[in-house]
């Protein structure tokens, strides 16, 4: 998922594609059985060893892994072991498919990491009924990876999530020598919007503004985040700061353009919003802390000018 996508339509569309099964086997014929039993219901691959089931796996990963355990090469275990190690396909649920099954092979599949263990010749019903219930699981665990990122009233990441990318995009700035900015945004007078037309008016607008930073915000590896109550953070990757200058001003303007009523604020008869930009460059000192303090205090800044504008600068 790339960061900026809408994260709650990314979560509403789960459901609706078709879960795709890996089915993996030296022997053709029982990759057949399995594409028989499962083709109408799911999108069926295949892989005849064991390295072809990884290379797959990192390159589009299932959601499921139906996994024989003796073939030439990487056997069944080492090729579960290898999925489970990687972080990138550790959360496919595998289950084993085997001719012999006795209780070690069924306790060392499930010591590295399989959720299920099935015996071949497949029962059609018991397989279908077994992948089902793992699919199930699998689709409310990624439900819930998601979940524990995103805030719940605006559907924008959740600051758990910001401080989490922030940290990374700097750490990848620092190793690529590239530029990274933030900005840090709050909406004015709000306090006197919630006083006057109600909570409820409250928390639609802060919807409105984030689905406005959203939408102005397009490139894939841009982050809106909630950072608190009326506050928003933008992580913009690969930003020299006075391009992410003109994007904040850029921000303000959206809003404005929103016409959202505000009669009691100081600025305007609409919402407005004020932000402070810090930018960074591979050559200055300082990591993520510092450069939010920074874009922290443009921000109070910006508020102390008037509100509804914007104020930066760079991390020496
Ligand atoms: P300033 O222009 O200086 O930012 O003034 P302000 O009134 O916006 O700032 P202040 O920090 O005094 O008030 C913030 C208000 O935001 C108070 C609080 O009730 C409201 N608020 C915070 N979170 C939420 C929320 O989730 N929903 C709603 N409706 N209001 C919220
Ligand atoms: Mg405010
Ligand atoms: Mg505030």
């Amino acid at each position: 998922m790339s960061q900026d996508q809408d994260a709650l339509t990314t979560l509403m569309n789960v459901p609706a594609t078709r879960a795709r099964l890996l089915v993996v086997d030296d022997q053709p014929i029982n990759i057949q059985v399995m594409n028989q039993i499962f083709a109408e219901q799911y999108q069926v691959f295949m892989a005849t060893s064991g390295q072809q089931a990884l290379d797959f796996c990192h390159r589009t990963p299932p959601d499921l892994v139906l996994l024989d355990i003796v073939m030439p090469g990487m056997d069944g275990y080492e090729v579960c072991t290898a999925l489970k190690a990687a972080p990138d396909t550790c959360d496919i649920p595998v289950i084993f498919v085997t001719a012999h099954t006795d209780a070690t092979q069924e306790t060392r599949g499930l010591e590295v990491g399989a959720v299920d263990f099935i015996s071949k010749p497949v029962n059609p019903a018991v397989v279908r009924a077994r992948v089902k219930t793992q699919l199930i699981l699998k689709r409310q665990s990624d439900l819930m990876r998601r979940l524990v990122f995103l805030d719940g009233l605006t559907g924008v990441f959740n600051r758990r999530y910001f401080d989490q990318q922030l940290a990374t995009e700097m750490a990848r700035a620092l190793r690529a020598q590239k530029p990274l900015a933030l900005i840090m945004l709050d909406v004015d007078f709000f306090k006197r919007f919630n006083d006057h037309y109600g909570h409820q008016a409250g928390d639609d607008c802060l919807r409105q503004v984030a689905q406005t930073l959203k939408a102005s915000l397009r490139r894939p590896a841009d982050l809106v985040a909630r950072y608190g109550g009326e506050e928003f953070a933008c992580v913009l990757p690969e930003t020299e700061f006075e391009q992410a200058m003109t994007m904040a001003r850029e921000l303000e303007a959206d809003v404005r353009q929103k016409a959202i009523a505000h009669i009691h604020s100081d600025v305007a008869p609409v919402i407005t919003v004020s932000l402070g930009v810090a930018g960074f460059t591979a050559s200055a000192s300082g990591d993520a802390t510092a450069l939010l303090a920074l874009a922290d205090a443009q921000l109070y800044l910006a508020k102390a000018s008037g509100r509804g504008c914007v104020r930066g600068q760079q991390l020496a």
